[in-house]
């Protein structure tokens, strides 16, 4: 203490006395500039946190819009679908009708005469329509190569059920004779439903449209 080493140490402990005040303000101030950092980032989180929920509300916005919108499609096209079922039954009823309304007591063979009339008719008519008209009914039958492949029954009275006439030409069907019993119950004549078929792929009798794998 008493020799001026030891003053210089005193003295240079008292002078870093200042130093290191400084030095804890300094830290202070260090963590003040540290939690003003903190609150900035925490304010940025919120508003972040706020957009982040706005944009949360537009998708969920989005995404009730866009259900109801499916919704709204799914109607529609259930409507078109309807509509489009409403327009093939009054096309199969304006067809359908000719054949059920035949009285039972018509002589064979009377059916396919008319159809033949018809046809001939149409061809004394020579206008665009009515070639336009054939081509379609030609497309909505089956070929010649489709209807060879069609398998038939031989028909046999005491394993048929209560279907006895051909529903085309309404005469019996006799034992042994090739017919078409069709998935809807509907039953024909080997030759009387070819006939048909070049012409519908539907049932004479009912709206019941076929393809082909269903009947070979
Ligand atoms: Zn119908
Ligand atoms: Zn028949
Ligand atoms: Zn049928």
């Amino acid at each position: 203490m008493f020799d001026a080493g030891g003053l210089l140490v005193i003295n240079s402990i008292n002078q870093q006395k200042p130093q290191m005040q400084n030095a804890s303000q300094r830290n202070n101030a260090n963590y003040g500039d540290d939690n003003a950092k903190v609150e900035q980032l925490q304010n940025m989180i919120k508003q972040m946190q706020k957009q982040l929920d706005e944009k949360q509300t537009r998708i969920d916005d989005l995404l009730r819009k866009n259900n109801q919108l499916s919704k709204d499609k799914n109607n529609l096209s259930q409507k078109l679908q309807d509509q489009q079922q409403q327009c093939k039954c009054q096309k199969q009823q304006s067809k359908q009708e000719p054949v059920p309304q035949q009285p039972k007591e018509t002589p064979k063979q009377q059916a396919p005469k008319i159809e033949e009339k018809k046809e001939e008719s149409d061809d004394d008519e020579d206008t665009g329509a009515v070639v336009q008209r054939k081509r379609v009914m030609i497309q909505r039958g089956f070929t010649a190569a489709d209807i060879s492949k069609i398998k038939f029954k031989d028909y046999i009275e005491s394993a048929d059920g209560q279907q006895t006439l051909c529903l085309i030409c309404n005469s019996k069907f006799t034992e042994n004779q090739k017919y078409l019993d069709l998935q809807c119950t509907h039953k024909f004549h080997k030759k009387c439903i070819e006939a048909w078929f070049m012409r519908e792929r539907k049932c004479p009798s009912c709206p019941r449209v076929y393809d082909l794998l269903e009947l070979i």
